[in-house]
This record gives structure tokens, sequence and C-alpha cells, in this order.
């Protein structure tokens, strides 16, 4: 592989280059079956087909190049970009997913020090950076599936990989969705499971923090899903209702304002349980937290959704007040101030939204009446200013009338007055 040199092309593979700008995927796909074709073949920057389609944005090519053997993990640029940092770059989350998948390194740094998630984030690129930072590939996890050394029997039951994968992955990190995940599927809700899992997750935190590039963002994320994890075990195990009794204590609003108290000293207190106490990571959440009473802002879970995923604020987006989920769209037809993702969050939260729904539906009445007044009052002011400037024009016109013709200054001061305004008959 050495033997590449930076620009050192076949007429194909310059053709090659050409058609992965272009974006046309079944010539890519005829040259790559070329004999002087090679997938890894480099630009007179050292960069791939894969780098190029990668930065191009066009997943198809990226697919069709991997497809053929392309090495995700070439380094041969003149800057140390890689394909993984190309991807954050295009801004396009299903390519840098398609790199990781690939088995793209995230901890690479390119010649100005910075991995793939910083290179997107410098560039704005916040999709890419909750992708990269969130990724944790199956393999990672399958290997806890075989037993290791002297174990009879693996850490992890390998029917357990598939959905623990899932709640791994998730970018939401609302207890309540994970809770669904793991009530969702019969082999996970279920006590010896669940423990096994949560094992797992804790071995992993520890390798996270122990290998020698640190990784406390995933520490941390594999630690608050062992959390949730126990709390599932204990509700199991303790309570008649289960993980449904869960939900509830973790949805349940405080009668003056409905605010999920159990939830936000639940994630709290997960966070404070982080076994790494010289942790960074644990330090500047703790530093954020413990200063904010109960209810009001920053919550837990969206410093812990920042700090994880890189997600910044609850702003851009509406989110399900029951599940977190993104895009949240259904609004409580009463007060029409909380949003669902759909029916079935909407009927789980009502037990305890029913007593603050009427209050928040004055609110927004209240808030509505006001900015209706407010309203009114600027339209009369602006009413006013445009009397003003016409009196002004009027004015003007009649200083100038002497300039000008009469009739001309006639007709001018008629097209001027506003007729919509109603005090300019005045
Ligand atoms: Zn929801
Ligand atoms: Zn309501």
């Amino acid at each position: 592989m050495s033997a590449l040199k930076k620009g050192d092309l076949s007429p194909s593979e310059k053709e090659l280059f050409e058609v992965i700008t272009a974006g046309n995927v079944q010539e890519a796909s005829r040259l790559l079956g070329c004999k002087d074709v090679r997938v890894n073949c480099l630009d007179e920057y050292g960069m791939t087909p894969l780098m190029h389609a990668a930065y191009k944005g066009k997943a198809d090519m990226c697919k069709l190049l991997l497809q053929h053997g392309a090495d995700v993990n070439c380094n041969e640029h003149e800057h140390g970009y890689t394909a993984l940092m190309f991807a954050g770059l295009s801004g396009k989350t299903d390519i840098t997913w398609m790199m990781l998948d690939a088995g793209a390194e995230t901890d690479v740094v390119n010649s100005v020090g910075r991995t793939a998630a910083q290179m997107a984030a410098f560039v704005g690129q916040h999709d890419c950076v909750t992708v990269i930072n969130n990724f944790f590939s199956r393999a990672r996890l399958d290997y806890y599936t075989k037993p290791q050394g002297l174990e009879k029997e693996p850490k992890l039951p390998p029917k357990l990989a598939g959905p623990l994968h899932k709640v791994i992955m998730s970018t939401n990190l609302n207890p309540v969705k994970m809770v669904m995940l793991v009530k969702e599927n019969p082999l996970l809700a279920e006590v010896e499971a669940l423990d096994k899992c949560r094992r797992v997750m804790e071995l992993i935190c520890e390798k996270c923090i122990k290998q020698q590039d640190m990784n406390e963002v995933l520490a941390m994320k594999m630690h608050y899903i062992s959390c949730v994890l126990g709390k599932c075990a204990s509700f199991l195990k303790d309570r008649e209702d289960k993980l449904d009794g869960l939900l509830k204590s973790l949805l349940k609003g405080r009668d003056s304002d409905g605010f999920p108290v159990y939830q936000e000293k639940f994630i709290r207190e997960c966070i404070r349980k982080f076994p790494y106490c010289d942790a960074t990571l644990l330090q500047q959440l703790v530093r954020s937290i413990a200063p904010v009473e109960i209810g009001n802002d920053p919550t837990a879970l969206s410093v812990l959704t920042q700090a994880i995923t890189g997600q910044v604020g609850f702003m851009d987006a509406e989110f399900c007040t029951t599940c977190g989920e993104k895009g949240a769209e259904k609004r409580c037809s009463i007060c029409k101030m909380v949003i669902y993702c759909g029916q079935a969050c909407q009927k789980m939260h009502w037990f305890t939204h029913k007593k603050v729904c009427k209050k928040l539906q004055e609110q927004r009445e209240k808030q509505e009446a006001e900015a209706a007044k407010l309203r009114m009052q600027q339209n009369k002011e602006e009413s006013k200013a445009v009397q003003d400037a016409t009196d002004s024009m009027q004015e003007l016109s009649v200083d100038t009338s002497s300039e000008v013709t009469p009739s001309n200054t006639a007709a001018e001061t008629e097209t001027s007055d506003p007729a919509s305004t109603p005090a300019a008959g005045n």
C-alpha cells in the first residue's frame, strides 16, 4: 500500500475522480471494475475517491466505494484529513454514520490537532458531531457476547446485544424514552437480563476512562445507561406496576407547575454517581447543575444531553414533552402549551398534565390577550407616526409649493396620504 504515490494516477483513475465529482454512480461502478483502477488511489493532495465522495456529500457513491473495499481510515491527505472528517464537514449525517459503521477511527487528529467531531463542530455541523460522539459500533458490543479467557459463559447473552445496542445508539437521553426502549423488548425487560447489561455498560465505561485516548463522553453515556437499566431492574423487582410505575414516576409533575421533580433528581443522582471523580466532564456537569434550583433551567437532562450529544439547547426543534423525541408536532388541544410526538405519549402524560392543563390554558389566554393589547397599542403608535410623517410631508409640500406647479403638489399630497390610516382625514 505504501507504494501508492500522491497524484500518480492512471487515466481511468483520473476519470473516476471526475465521475465522483459529477455524481455518476453507474460510471463509477464501471470504472471500479477496470484493472487499472485502484479504489484507494490518491490524487495530488492525498485524497482518496472515498474522501472526495464524502466531502461532496454523495452517499450512494460512498456506499459503492466501500463495497469495493475503500479504506475508510486512509490517512495520506496533506493536512491529515480522514474520510470521516470530510463526512463531518459535508454535514451529511448518513455519510458520517456510514464511515463510522465501516470502522472509521474517531480519535485521529488532523495537522492542526482536531478530531473529526471537533472539525464538524468548528463548521457548525452539530448533527454530525452528535452522530460521531454517540457512535459505539455493534462489533465493540459483540465482543462481550463471546466468552473471554476462562469464562464459560459470555458476559452478555448474544440475544441481548441487539436490544442493548439500540439503547446505546439512542441520541435521545430522556430516561422516559430509554425505559420505553427497555419495555418494548421482552428479552431486555427482565431483572437478570438488565443486571447483565448493566455490568457490561460499567465495563465499557471503565474501558473508556482507562484507555489511552480517554473518552469521557462515551464513559458518561454508558454510566448513565447503566443507571437507567438499574432503575428499571429495581422497579421490576419491587413494584407491582413494574416499568409503567417507573414511567409514571419519571413523568409526574409537582402540583405548582408540573415540573417532573423525580426525573430531575434521578438524572442529577446518576451524574453524581459517576465512579471516576477526577473526570473533567463530571466536574463540568456538577458545576453546571449544582447551583440550579430544582424546577429552573437548565435541567439536568439538558445539561447532560448537551455534554454527551453536543446538541446545544432545546431551542431550534420541538421535543415531545413525554419522551423527548425531536420533531413533535401534536399540541394539547386544551392548553396548546405542551407538545407530543404522538397520541401514545399524550395519553401517558395526561395523568399528571391534567393537573396543570387548565392553569396553562389560562396563562396562555392571558398572554395572548396581553399580546393583542400590545399589538393594538403598537398599531396606534404606528398610525400616529404615519400621521406625523404625513403632516410633515404636507408641510414640506406647502414649503416647496413655490418651486413646483400647484397641480403637481396637490396630486403628490393625495397619493402620499395613507388611506388605511383612520386618522389621516383629520
Ligand atoms: Zn413522545
Ligand atoms: Zn394541556
